[in-house]
Protein backbone atom coordinates (compact mmCIF):
# COMPACT_ATOMS: atom_id res chain seq x y z
CA UNK A 1 0.00 0.00 0.00
CA UNK A 2 2.73 2.40 1.02
CA UNK A 3 4.72 1.47 -2.13
CA UNK A 4 1.98 2.33 -4.22
CA UNK A 5 0.79 5.15 -2.55
CA UNK A 6 4.53 6.79 -2.73
CA UNK A 7 4.50 5.56 -6.21
CA UNK A 8 1.01 7.12 -7.30
CA UNK A 9 2.43 10.69 -5.87
CA UNK A 10 6.06 10.09 -7.40
CA UNK A 11 4.47 9.80 -10.73
CA UNK A 12 1.81 12.63 -10.41
CA UNK A 13 4.61 14.74 -9.23
CA UNK A 14 6.29 13.22 -12.20
CA UNK A 15 3.29 14.31 -14.39
CA UNK A 16 3.02 17.85 -12.94
CA UNK A 17 6.11 18.57 -14.24
CA UNK A 18 6.79 16.77 -17.43
CA UNK A 19 3.65 16.11 -19.20
CA UNK A 20 1.94 19.20 -19.99
CA UNK A 21 4.86 20.27 -22.67
CA UNK A 22 5.36 16.32 -23.67
CA UNK A 23 1.56 16.09 -24.55
CA UNK A 24 1.50 19.79 -25.94
CA UNK A 25 4.44 18.57 -28.50
CA UNK A 26 2.86 15.22 -29.42
CA UNK A 27 -0.89 17.19 -29.72
CA UNK A 28 1.41 19.06 -32.17
CA UNK A 29 2.98 16.46 -33.82
CA UNK A 30 -0.83 14.86 -34.61
CA UNK A 31 -2.19 18.11 -35.83
CA UNK A 32 1.19 18.13 -38.36
CA UNK A 33 0.19 14.65 -39.68
CA UNK A 34 -3.59 15.43 -40.35
CA UNK A 35 -2.87 18.44 -42.14
CA UNK A 36 -1.58 16.05 -44.98
CA UNK A 37 -5.28 14.87 -45.17
CA UNK A 38 -5.99 16.36 -48.45
CA UNK A 39 -8.39 15.59 -51.61
CA UNK A 40 -5.08 15.17 -53.77
CA UNK A 41 -1.70 13.91 -53.62
CA UNK A 42 -0.27 17.53 -55.46
CA UNK A 43 -2.10 18.99 -52.12
CA UNK A 44 -0.16 17.11 -50.14
CA UNK A 45 3.07 17.84 -51.66
CA UNK A 46 2.32 21.37 -51.25
CA UNK A 47 1.53 20.50 -47.10
CA UNK A 48 4.96 19.25 -47.36
CA UNK A 49 6.89 21.72 -49.09
CA UNK A 50 5.01 24.54 -46.71
CA UNK A 51 6.30 22.41 -43.30
CA UNK A 52 9.35 21.92 -44.14
CA UNK A 53 9.44 26.11 -44.98
CA UNK A 54 7.94 26.39 -42.04
CA UNK A 55 10.45 24.49 -40.16
CA UNK A 56 13.15 26.45 -41.37
CA UNK A 57 14.39 24.28 -44.58
CA UNK A 58 14.75 24.96 -48.71
CA UNK A 59 12.94 21.96 -49.77
CA UNK A 60 14.28 21.18 -53.66
CA UNK A 61 11.21 19.66 -55.56
CA UNK A 62 12.45 17.31 -58.55
CA UNK A 63 9.43 16.55 -60.66
CA UNK A 64 9.05 13.52 -63.14
CA UNK A 65 7.10 11.48 -65.66
CA UNK A 66 5.29 8.39 -63.87
CA UNK A 67 1.84 7.27 -63.60
CA UNK A 68 2.29 4.03 -63.65
CA UNK A 69 -0.73 1.60 -64.82
CA UNK A 70 -2.59 4.42 -64.63
CA UNK A 71 -1.19 5.84 -67.48
CA UNK A 72 0.90 9.00 -67.71
CA UNK A 73 0.84 11.60 -64.16
CA UNK A 74 3.39 14.02 -62.93
CA UNK A 75 4.75 12.96 -59.81
CA UNK A 76 7.23 15.44 -57.26
CA UNK A 77 9.43 13.85 -55.39
CA UNK A 78 10.62 16.57 -52.35
CA UNK A 79 14.19 16.60 -51.30
CA UNK A 80 15.78 18.37 -48.05
CA UNK A 81 20.02 18.25 -48.37
CA UNK A 82 21.90 17.92 -44.57
CA UNK A 83 25.34 18.14 -43.94
CA UNK A 84 28.71 19.12 -45.39
CA UNK A 85 29.01 20.04 -48.91
CA UNK A 86 31.42 16.86 -49.51
CA UNK A 87 31.63 17.53 -53.32
CA UNK A 88 30.54 14.85 -56.30
CA UNK A 89 31.18 11.44 -56.15
CA UNK A 90 31.31 11.37 -51.84
CA UNK A 91 29.15 8.97 -50.13
CA UNK A 92 25.57 9.84 -49.06
CA UNK A 93 23.15 8.50 -46.46
CA UNK A 94 19.55 9.00 -47.44
CA UNK A 95 16.37 9.04 -45.05
CA UNK A 96 13.04 8.10 -46.95
CA UNK A 97 9.26 8.18 -47.09
CA UNK A 98 6.63 8.47 -49.40
CA UNK A 99 3.91 11.66 -48.84
CA UNK A 100 1.80 10.17 -51.58
CA UNK A 101 -1.78 8.54 -50.79
CA UNK A 102 -3.24 5.84 -52.19
CA UNK A 103 -6.34 6.08 -54.02
CA UNK A 104 -9.52 4.51 -52.91
CA UNK A 105 -11.67 1.74 -55.01
CA UNK A 106 -14.73 4.53 -54.31
CA UNK A 107 -12.23 6.96 -56.21
CA UNK A 108 -11.78 8.96 -53.17
CA UNK A 109 -8.15 9.43 -51.79
CA UNK A 110 -7.60 7.30 -47.86
CA UNK A 111 -6.17 10.14 -45.70
CA UNK A 112 -3.00 7.91 -45.73
CA UNK A 113 -1.59 9.56 -42.41
CA UNK A 114 -0.79 6.23 -40.98
CA UNK A 115 0.69 5.41 -44.38
CA UNK A 116 2.57 7.48 -44.81
CA UNK A 117 1.70 10.99 -43.32
CA UNK A 118 2.96 9.69 -40.05
CA UNK A 119 6.59 8.66 -41.44
CA UNK A 120 6.54 12.36 -43.21
CA UNK A 121 6.38 14.27 -39.64
CA UNK A 122 8.84 11.84 -38.34
CA UNK A 123 11.34 12.69 -41.17
CA UNK A 124 10.79 16.17 -41.01
CA UNK A 125 11.32 16.22 -37.01
CA UNK A 126 15.05 13.80 -38.26
CA UNK A 127 15.69 16.53 -40.35
CA UNK A 128 15.55 19.29 -37.52
CA UNK A 129 17.41 17.44 -35.32
CA UNK A 130 20.40 16.38 -37.95
CA UNK A 131 20.83 19.86 -38.88
CA UNK A 132 22.24 20.69 -35.74
CA UNK A 133 24.30 18.09 -35.51
CA UNK A 134 27.61 17.52 -36.84
CA UNK A 135 28.01 15.02 -39.80
CA UNK A 136 30.28 14.17 -42.07
CA UNK A 137 28.58 13.02 -45.10
CA UNK A 138 26.04 14.53 -46.97
CA UNK A 139 22.62 13.55 -45.49
CA UNK A 140 19.68 13.87 -48.09
CA UNK A 141 16.21 13.40 -46.85
CA UNK A 142 13.72 12.31 -49.71
CA UNK A 143 10.04 12.35 -49.53
CA UNK A 144 8.88 10.44 -52.19
CA UNK A 145 5.72 10.70 -54.47
CA UNK A 146 4.39 8.00 -56.74
CA UNK A 147 5.13 4.69 -53.80
CA UNK A 148 1.35 3.98 -54.23
CA UNK A 149 1.88 3.57 -57.69
CA UNK A 150 4.75 0.95 -57.90
CA UNK A 151 7.55 2.46 -55.93
CA UNK A 152 7.62 4.98 -58.96
CA UNK A 153 8.98 8.35 -57.16
CA UNK A 154 11.89 6.13 -56.01
CA UNK A 155 12.47 4.67 -58.50
CA UNK A 156 12.77 7.71 -61.01
CA UNK A 157 14.86 9.13 -58.36
CA UNK A 158 17.57 6.27 -58.65
CA UNK A 159 16.83 6.48 -62.82
CA UNK A 160 17.60 10.57 -62.00
CA UNK A 161 20.46 9.95 -59.81
CA UNK A 162 22.06 6.74 -59.50
CA UNK A 163 22.84 4.78 -56.86
CA UNK A 164 26.91 4.83 -56.91
CA UNK A 165 27.23 7.69 -53.88
CA UNK A 166 24.76 5.98 -52.06
CA UNK A 167 26.14 4.71 -48.80
CA UNK A 168 23.07 3.54 -47.12
CA UNK A 169 19.39 4.19 -47.02
CA UNK A 170 16.96 4.32 -44.33
CA UNK A 171 12.98 3.92 -45.42
CA UNK A 172 10.06 4.69 -43.25
CA UNK A 173 6.52 3.40 -44.09
CA UNK A 174 3.91 2.75 -41.84
CA UNK A 175 5.43 4.64 -38.78
CA UNK A 176 1.97 6.56 -36.72
CA UNK A 177 1.50 4.59 -33.32
CA UNK A 178 2.70 2.26 -30.72
CA UNK A 179 5.96 2.22 -29.19
CA UNK A 180 7.91 -0.90 -31.21
CA UNK A 181 9.82 -0.67 -34.07
CA UNK A 182 10.08 -2.61 -37.08
CA UNK A 183 12.64 -3.51 -39.31
CA UNK A 184 13.60 -5.69 -42.59
CA UNK A 185 15.84 -8.05 -43.22
CA UNK A 186 15.00 -8.67 -46.93
CA UNK A 187 17.10 -6.54 -48.49
CA UNK A 188 20.06 -8.37 -49.41
CA UNK A 189 23.39 -9.29 -47.81
CA UNK A 190 24.75 -5.58 -48.92
CA UNK A 191 22.21 -4.47 -46.48
CA UNK A 192 23.50 -6.05 -43.24
CA UNK A 193 25.70 -3.30 -41.73
CA UNK A 194 22.25 -1.07 -41.87
CA UNK A 195 20.69 -3.91 -40.34
CA UNK A 196 22.79 -4.13 -37.59
CA UNK A 197 23.01 -0.37 -37.11
CA UNK A 198 19.57 -0.57 -36.39
CA UNK A 199 19.47 -3.59 -34.21
CA UNK A 200 22.46 -1.50 -32.18
CA UNK A 201 20.19 1.31 -31.72
CA UNK A 202 17.39 -0.73 -30.32
CA UNK A 203 19.88 -2.36 -27.68
CA UNK A 204 21.24 1.16 -27.08
CA UNK A 205 17.92 2.69 -26.37
CA UNK A 206 16.58 -0.37 -24.91
CA UNK A 207 13.47 -0.04 -27.43
CA UNK A 208 11.13 -2.69 -28.18
CA UNK A 209 12.33 -4.01 -31.79
CA UNK A 210 10.68 -6.66 -34.34
CA UNK A 211 13.54 -7.66 -37.06
CA UNK A 212 11.41 -9.24 -39.71
CA UNK A 213 13.11 -11.39 -42.31
CA UNK A 214 10.33 -11.23 -44.69
CA UNK A 215 8.89 -7.47 -44.46
CA UNK A 216 6.26 -5.95 -46.94
CA UNK A 217 7.74 -3.99 -49.44
CA UNK A 218 8.05 0.08 -49.90
CA UNK A 219 9.93 2.21 -51.57
CA UNK A 220 13.03 0.21 -50.07
CA UNK A 221 12.71 -2.61 -52.62
CA UNK A 222 13.88 0.23 -54.99
CA UNK A 223 17.17 0.76 -53.74
CA UNK A 224 17.88 -2.76 -52.91
CA UNK A 225 16.87 -3.93 -56.56
CA UNK A 226 19.73 -1.45 -57.36
CA UNK A 227 22.25 -3.28 -55.08
CA UNK A 228 22.27 -0.13 -52.20
CA UNK A 229 22.11 -0.46 -48.87
CA UNK A 230 18.99 -0.22 -47.27
CA UNK A 231 16.84 -0.72 -44.15
CA UNK A 232 12.98 -0.42 -43.88
CA UNK A 233 11.58 1.54 -40.83
CA UNK A 234 8.12 1.13 -39.45
CA UNK A 235 5.85 1.70 -35.72
CA UNK A 236 3.16 -0.16 -34.51
CA UNK A 237 2.21 -1.85 -31.30
CA UNK A 238 3.95 -4.61 -29.93
CA UNK A 239 0.90 -7.39 -30.39
CA UNK A 240 -0.02 -5.75 -33.87
CA UNK A 241 3.90 -6.23 -34.69
CA UNK A 242 4.24 -9.72 -33.25
CA UNK A 243 1.04 -10.79 -34.72
CA UNK A 244 2.62 -9.01 -38.23
CA UNK A 245 5.92 -10.85 -37.88
CA UNK A 246 3.50 -14.22 -37.20
CA UNK A 247 1.38 -13.61 -40.82
CA UNK A 248 4.68 -12.75 -42.96
CA UNK A 249 6.64 -15.57 -41.00
CA UNK A 250 4.93 -18.21 -39.68
CA UNK A 251 3.99 -20.21 -41.98
CA UNK A 252 1.16 -22.31 -42.40
CA UNK A 253 1.13 -23.23 -38.86
CA UNK A 254 1.85 -19.72 -37.38
CA UNK A 255 -1.06 -19.92 -34.88
CA UNK A 256 -2.98 -17.13 -35.95
CA UNK A 257 -6.76 -18.06 -36.48
CA UNK A 258 -7.99 -18.77 -39.94
CA UNK A 259 -8.17 -16.12 -41.95
CA UNK A 260 -7.05 -13.35 -39.30
CA UNK A 261 -5.73 -10.04 -40.87
CA UNK A 262 -3.16 -8.54 -38.64
CA UNK A 263 -4.60 -4.59 -37.64
CA UNK A 264 -2.35 -2.23 -39.41
CA UNK A 265 -3.46 -4.33 -42.70
CA UNK A 266 -7.39 -4.32 -42.27
CA UNK A 267 -6.53 -0.44 -41.68
CA UNK A 268 -3.93 1.01 -44.33
CA UNK A 269 -5.72 1.36 -47.61
CA UNK A 270 -8.78 1.99 -46.19
CA UNK A 271 -11.48 4.41 -44.91
CA UNK A 272 -9.86 3.56 -41.09
CA UNK A 273 -6.48 5.01 -42.11
CA UNK A 274 -7.76 7.97 -40.12
CA UNK A 275 -5.94 10.53 -38.00
CA UNK A 276 -7.69 9.58 -34.88
CA UNK A 277 -5.45 6.73 -35.22
CA UNK A 278 -1.95 8.48 -35.19
CA UNK A 279 -0.41 8.93 -31.68
CA UNK A 280 1.82 11.97 -31.38
CA UNK A 281 4.38 10.22 -29.27
CA UNK A 282 4.90 7.63 -31.52
CA UNK A 283 5.76 10.40 -34.37
CA UNK A 284 8.35 11.91 -31.55
CA UNK A 285 10.13 8.78 -31.12
CA UNK A 286 10.29 7.98 -34.71
CA UNK A 287 11.87 10.78 -35.79
CA UNK A 288 14.45 10.72 -32.92
CA UNK A 289 14.71 7.42 -33.34
CA UNK A 290 15.64 8.13 -37.03
CA UNK A 291 17.80 10.72 -36.57
CA UNK A 292 19.97 8.58 -34.06
CA UNK A 293 20.44 5.92 -36.99
CA UNK A 294 21.41 8.47 -39.53
CA UNK A 295 23.95 10.11 -36.57
CA UNK A 296 25.13 6.08 -36.10
CA UNK A 297 25.78 5.64 -39.72
CA UNK A 298 27.29 8.63 -40.32
CA UNK A 299 30.04 7.80 -37.80
CA UNK A 300 30.55 3.85 -39.11
CA UNK A 301 30.60 4.95 -42.56
CA UNK A 302 34.39 6.25 -44.09
ZN1 LIG B 1 3.17 3.24 -47.46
Amino acid sequence: MLFRSVLASAVAVAALLSTPAVAQDAEALKAQVGAYVQPSNAERMNVLVAQLRAAGFNPTVETFEGGGRAGPMQGSNVVVTLGPDTGAGAKEILLTAHYDAVKLRDGTMSQGVIDNAGSVVALIGAAKILRDKPLTHRVRVIFFDQEELGLIGARKWIEAHGVANVAAVVNSDVAAYGDTMMYGQNNGAQSAFVTRAAQELCAERAMQCVGFPVYPPSDDRAFSAAGAPVVSLGFQDEIGAHQMWLAFNGGETNGLAEGFVPQVFRVIHSKDDVIEAVEGATIATAGATYAALIQKLDAQLR
